[in-house]
C-alpha cells in the first residue's frame, strides 16, 4: 500500500504504536475506517462505556484524513438555502443548516477539550470571487445563509489584498469561524483519545467480508473473525464492495495538495498574514494555507491519467505564482492527494442498509468538520438514538448516476473545466 509523500507525515507528532489484530474479537460496536469519522465515532463510543474496535486497511489517516488541505469550512457546499431544502426537505433542513453552520466550531472545541496538538487555527476562512458573476452569486447566497445564522461578512478589494495578499481577485467574503488543523496531528490525536477512552484500534486490518447471522454481524478482518451487535462503516471516499452499493453511491473525486519547503520571510510575508485560510470560488477551486513552519500549502482539483500518474500539479505550479508574486521561483517539496467522496445532492449521506448496519459519507470536500459531526451522530445511532432524532435523514444507498463516464472522462472534463475557469478569471482581472 503506497503512503503518500505528505508534508502532514513529515510534521505530524508520531502516530500510538499501530496494533495489529491477533485471534478473534467479539464487541458491541465494529467500526470499519479509521479516518476522522470513524475514530470520532469510536472516541463517543468507548466514553459510553461500549466494547468498540477501529478496524483500519492502511495505518491511522491513510485515507483523506490524513491527506487533506485542513481546512475547516463551516458548512456545506450547497449554494444556497433553497438547493438544502430540496435535497433534504423541510423535517431536516433547519436541522442541517445548523449542525452544518456549527460544525466549525465543535470541531475546535473537541480540540480543546481533548488537548490534541494539530495546529488548531479559527482565524477565519476567506472565499474570493474569481469573477463578477461568481461575486453576484456569492453574495446572494452569502446574504441567505447569513438568515439561518451564518456570519459572512463582505470584503471589498483593499481588505482582499491586505488579508490575503493575493492578486487577481476583487472581492470576497469572510466567515470568521472557519480555520485550519494539521490533519495527520489531529487524526492521530484523536486515535489516542479514542485508545485512552478504552477503544481498540487496528491498523493494517483490512475488513474482507461481513455478514449477519442469529442477530449478529461476522466480520472477516485480515483472517480473524469479529462478532459485533452494530457495525459502522466510515470509508467515504475510499468505500470498497463490503456494504453492496456503498462504493457506486459517490463519486470519487481525486483532490490534490502541494506543499512549498519552508520559505523566507521575504517569500511568505505578504501572504495571508493573519492566519486566514483562502480559497477560490472557481470550478477547479483554488486553497492555501500558510503553515506555522514557514511552508505554504496549495489544494486543488486533479485527476488520474489513463496510462497512470496524476494531473493537475501544473496548474497549482502555474497558477500559486500568479496568485502570490512572491512565490516565484520558490521549491516545491511535496505532493499527493487522495479521494474526496461527492454526493449527486452535495449533502453527507447516512444509510442504515440492515439492521445493526449504519454507514456515513459524502462530505463533497468539506469532511474536515462535517466528518466529526456525522462520526458524533453514528455513534449516537448506535447508542439507540431514534433514526428520526438524527440530524442526518437515513436515507436508501443509491447510486450515482452517470458515475462511471464521469470517473472514466474526468481528465477531458478537468480540461474544459480549466480553460472555463481560466478565462472567467483572466476577463475579469
Ligand atoms: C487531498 C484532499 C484534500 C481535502 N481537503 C479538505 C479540506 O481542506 N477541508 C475539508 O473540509 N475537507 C477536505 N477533504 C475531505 C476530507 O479529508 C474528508 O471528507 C474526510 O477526511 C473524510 O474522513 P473519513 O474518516 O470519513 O474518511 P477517510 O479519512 O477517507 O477514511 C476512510 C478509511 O477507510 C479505510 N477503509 C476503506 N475500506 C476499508 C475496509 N474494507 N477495511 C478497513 N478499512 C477500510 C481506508 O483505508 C481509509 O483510511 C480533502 C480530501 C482530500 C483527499
Amino acid at each position: 500500500m503506497q503512503i503518500p509523500d505528505a508534508l502532514w507525515r513529515t510534521t505530524a507528532p508520531d502516530p500510538a504504536p499501530p496494533v495489529r489484530l491477533e485471534g478473534d474479537v467479539s464487541l458491541d460496536v465494529a467500526i470499519v475506517g479509521g479516518g476522522f469519522t470513524g475514530l470520532r465515532a469510536a472516541l463517543m463510543l468507548a466514553e459510553a462505556g461500549t466494547s468498540v474496535a477501529v478496524f483500519e486497511a492502511g495505518d491511522v489517516g491513510f485515507g483523506a484524513s490524513g491527506r487533506n488541505g485542513g481546512q475547516v469550512n463551516p458548512m456545506l457546499p450547497v449554494a444556497a438555502p433553497d438547493d438544502l431544502h430540496k435535497a433534504v426537505g423541510s423535517k431536516y433542513f433547519e436541522r442541517m443548516a445548523e449542525t452544518s453552520l456549527r460544525s466549525a466550531d465543535d470541531l475546535f472545541d473537541l480540540i480543546r477539550a481533548y488537548q490534541i496538538q494539530c495546529d488548531a487555527r479559527q482565524k477565519g476562512w476567506i472565499r474570493v470571487d474569481h469573477c463578477g458573476a461568481a461575486r453576484d452569486v456569492a453574495r446572494r447566497n452569502a446574504r441567505l445563509w447569513n438568515e439561518h445564522g451564518a456570519d459572512f461578512e463582505f470584503l471589498e478589494r483593499a481588505d482582499v489584498e491586505r488579508l490575503t495578499g493575493a492578486k487577481g481577485y476583487a472581492t470576497g467574503t469572510l466567515s470568521a469561524r472557519g480555520g485550519a488543523v494539521q490533519p495527520m496531528s489531529l487524526v492521530r490525536g484523536l486515535d489516542r483519545a479514542a485508545r485512552g477512552a478504552g477503544a481498540q484500534v487496528y491498523s493494517f486490518a483490512l475488513v474482507k467480508g461481513m455478514a449477519r447471522q442469529a442477530g449478529l454481524w461476522h466480520l472477516d478482518v485480515a483472517g480473524h473473525k469479529v462478532t459485533a451487535a452494530t457495525v459502522i462503516v466510515a470509508t467515504n471516499g475510499y468505500s470498497d464492495a463490503l456494504v453492496q452499493g456503498l462504493k457506486h453511491s459517490v463519486l470519487p473525486l481525486f483532490s490534490i495538495q502541494m506543499a512549498t519547503e519552508p520559505l523566507k520571510e521575504s517569500e511568505i510575508g505578504p501572504i495571508l498574514p493573519q492566519g486566514h485560510t483562502i480559497s477560490d470560488t472557481r470550478k477547479l477551486i483554488m486553497y492555501a494555507r500558510r503553515e506555522p513552519g514557514g511552508q505554504m500549502c496549495f489544494g486543488g482539483i486533479g485527476y488520474r491519467k489513463p496510462q497512470g500518474g496524476v494531473g493537475g500539479f501544473n496548474w497549482i505550479l502555474k497558477d500559486a505564482p500568479e496568485t502570490f508574486p512572491s512565490l516565484k521561483g520558490v521549491k516545491w517539496r511535496y505532493q499527493w492527494g487522495g479521494h474526496v467522496a461527492l454526493t449527486e445532492d452535495k449533502v453527507p449521506h447516512l444509510h442504515e442498509p440492515a439492521p445493526g448496519l449504519i454507514c456515513g459519507l459524502g462530505y463533497n470536500g468539506r469532511g474536515v468538520a462535517m466528518s466529526h459531526v456525522m462520526g458524533r451522530e453514528l455513534a449516537r445511532r448506535a447508542l439507540g438514538t431514534p433514526a428520526g432524532d438524527l440530524p442526518f435523514p437515513v436515507t436508501r444507498i443509491e447510486p450515482y448516476r452517470f458515475r462511471m463516464p464521469q470517473v472514466l472522462g474526468a481528465g477531458l472534463a478537468m480540461a474544459f473545466l480549466r480553460m472555463r475557469d481560466r478565462m472567467e478569471w483572466k476577463s475579469s482581472t
